[in-house]
Parts: structure tokens; C-alpha cells; sequence
């Protein structure tokens, strides 16, 4: 468990926190900043919420008081002086703040960092990195509820709900535990409906959204000898000519692991600078070593790399070869 003392010490101790979390921004990335930002809000701090990314479309509800700010160079020249401690939220690397990496890194303020993926980086003053929690939102109920520093109100249960609910894939991968369930039904308890939250998060998607996901289906291959590795592919051409985004693809690698005998998925996305790749596993196989030999990182069953210096076309049959060698 992480040492919460200390977070609480520093919480009490400074009187305006700026918040951040990862690029391409998640449920559980986006409700753990408003989870914290309105635990601040409740103690009377200020604070300030500036990310990489704009939050995506279908998570601004989340953002209740509007406070996330999208990170502009010229605009933002002060907030890493303006602030006494900067927080770090769901990652662990500090590479993952893209844009923001350089200030944050050179900025002499208090350094927090508060996540829950494997191989951390140390680069904040003070870390509450544990890999046993299921999400980040599941960091800050553990946190709120052992040392009471503020009520779960209902507005906070909803951000928790809201990461727990994604980060567990709908309360089915392996951290799932009974916890989870108990955490879970106390939400409820709080007023969450989870019909709601699914529905605001995963049914009001853009049409784009779902003609995306027929050009991915499309792209769906089986690689090796074996057919144990299923891919898709989407290139910079089916985002253009759809209008879709990089967070309309959430969960499309999933259906990479819906087919029979698969045990690896793979989503290769080109991007402006060079691409994406999401990876996912079933059981034992370690996906984040494999992300990891291409700069990337996550959890073992699900994780990520971005090769801005590369060519998809270069590095697909040399992924996918490696990716062969993870197999039982
Ligand atoms: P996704 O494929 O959904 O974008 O990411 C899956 C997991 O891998 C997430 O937990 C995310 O934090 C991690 N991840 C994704 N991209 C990267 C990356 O470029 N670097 C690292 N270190 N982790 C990543
Ligand atoms: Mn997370």
C-alpha cells in the first residue's frame, strides 16, 4: 500500500496543486483528476488542470466544473511556477506527458506521483505507484477512505465508478476482485447508476465512431502458423476520410481477443509522426515486456507503445515476429 500519510501530509502542507495525467486520456486518467481535483476543492486549495490532450468527446461529462485546460506552450508558460506541488496522475513515465514532459521535468516545484502501471519511472519527489490497484480512481477511494481527509460525497463515487468501471473492463479482467465488487457496491450506495455511467461513456458514440470500427474490422488478420495472433491496422487515411479520432479506436483491439485460440491482439494505429500500437494478451503472456522493447509500457495483459520516429509499414512484420516469440 502506498504511504498515504505522507500524501496526506503533502496535501495539507501546500495550497495549489496543478494537476496531469497521460496522453490520449482515459476514464480512469480523466476521473482521477476530477476525483482529486474535487477532493482539493473541498480542503480549499487551488488548483489547475492542464493536460496534453484535449479530453476526449465522449468523457467531457466527467469534467464537471470545466476545468480541464488542454496545454498551450505560449498560454501555460507559468502554471509549473504557479502551483507549489505538481501531480502526476495514472502513468508513471514521464515521457507520457508528451508536450508537457520537458516543463514538468526541468519545474523545481513538488513533484507527486500517484499510479497504478508497472516499471515506474522515479521521476516525481514523491511516489504512491502500487500495480496491485485496478486503476488509479481505485488509489484515490483507498487513500480517501483510510485517512478521511475528505467525505465520499457522490460526485467523487461517480469519478471512482467511472475509472473503476473502464480500467476493469467492465468488472471482468484479472484485478477484478471481490474488493473491487465491495468498492463497487459502496459507489452505488453513494447514488452511482452504473447504467449511466456505461451508457454516457461506451453508447453515445459518434457514428464516425462505429465506421471506424468497420474500416479496423476490415483490417482484422490472423498472423503466424499457429493463428494465435490476431491484428488490425488503421492508417492515417481511414481517420481522414471518416473524420474519426485517435480515442474513437478505445477498446476496438479488444475484438482482436474475441476470436477463438487467439492469445495476442494487436492494434496498429498510424499517427501524424510515425504510430501506435496497442497490445493485449490473454493470461500469462506478458504484453508490456513486449511493449517495452519498442519504448512503450503498460499492464501485463494490456499495453502501449508510440514510435513517433518510425514507419508503420517497417515495423509491422517486425512486431509481429517479435510478438510470436511471447506465445505458450
Ligand atoms: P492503450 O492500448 O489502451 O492505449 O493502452 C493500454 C495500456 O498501456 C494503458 O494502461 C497505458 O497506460 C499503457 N500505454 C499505452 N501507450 C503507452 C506508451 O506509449 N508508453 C507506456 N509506457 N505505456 C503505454
Ligand atoms: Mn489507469
Amino acid at each position: 500500500m502506498p504511504d498515504f500519510d505522507k500524501l496526506k501530509k503533502i496535501i495539507l502542507s501546500y495550497n495549489s496543486f496543478l494537476l496531469t495525467t497521460h496522453v490520449n486520456p482515459d476514464a480512469d486518467a480523466i476521473g482521477s483528476e476530477v476525483a482529486f481535483y474535487l477532493m482539493l476543492k473541498d480542503l480549499g486549495k487551488k488548483i489547475r488542470i492542464v493536460n496534453h490532450h484535449p479530453t476526449p468527446y465522449n468523457l467531457e461529462f466527467m469534467d464537471v466544473d470545466k476545468k480541464i485546460e488542454k496545454y498551450n506552450p505560449d498560454l501555460h508558460k507559468n502554471i509549473f511556477d504557479d502551483a507549489e506541488v505538481l501531480v502526476a496522475l495514472d502513468f508513471n513515465r514521464s515521457d507520457r506527458m508528451v508536450s508537457m514532459t520537458k516543463a514538468f521535468n526541468e519545474s523545481n516545484k513538488i513533484k507527486v506521483c500517484i499510479d497504478h502501471h508497472q516499471d515506474a519511472e522515479e521521476f516525481a519527489d514523491a511516489c504512491f505507484v502500487d500495480a496491485d490497484y485496478c486503476a488509479t480512481g481505485h488509489i484515490i477511494y483507498d487513500f480517501i477512505k483510510k485517512t478521511g481527509i475528505v467525505p465520499l460525497t457522490y460526485e467523487i463515487a461517480y469519478q471512482i465508478y467511472a475509472a473503476i468501471m473502464t480500467d476493469t473492463g467492465s468488472f471482468r479482467f484479472e484485478r477484478t476482485t471481490p474488493e473491487i465488487h465491495q468498492i463497487a457496491a459502496e459507489l452505488l450506495e453513494k447514488g452511482v447508476i452504473p447504467g449511466e455511467v456505461y451508457d454516457k461513456i461506451y453508447d453515445q458514440g459518434k457514428f464516425s465512431k462505429i465506421r471506424l470500427l468497420g474500416k479496423a474490422l476490415d483490417s482484422l488478420k490472423l498472423y503466424g502458423d499457429v493463428k494465435k495472433i490476431s491484428y488490425m491496422v488503421l492508417t492515417q487515411d481511414d481517420f481522414k476520410n471518416i473524420e474519426a479520432i485517435e480515442s474513437d479506436t478505445d477498446n476496438f483491439v479488444n475484438y482482436c481477443l474475441s476470436i477463438e485460440n487467439v492469445e495476442i491482439g494487436l492494434l496498429f494505429l498510424e499517427l501524424k509522426e510515425g504510430f501506435k500500437v496497442s497490445f493485449r494478451s490473454k493470461g500469462e503472456i506478458p504484453v508490456n515486456k513486449l511493449a517495452k522493447e519498442f519504448g512503450g509500457g503498460g499492464h501485463i495483459n494490456a499495453s502501449g507503445a508510440r514510435i513517433h520516429n518510425g514507419k508503420l509499414d517497417v515495423y509491422l512484420s517486425k512486431i509481429l515476429k517479435r510478438a510470436e516469440t511471447y506465445l505458450n
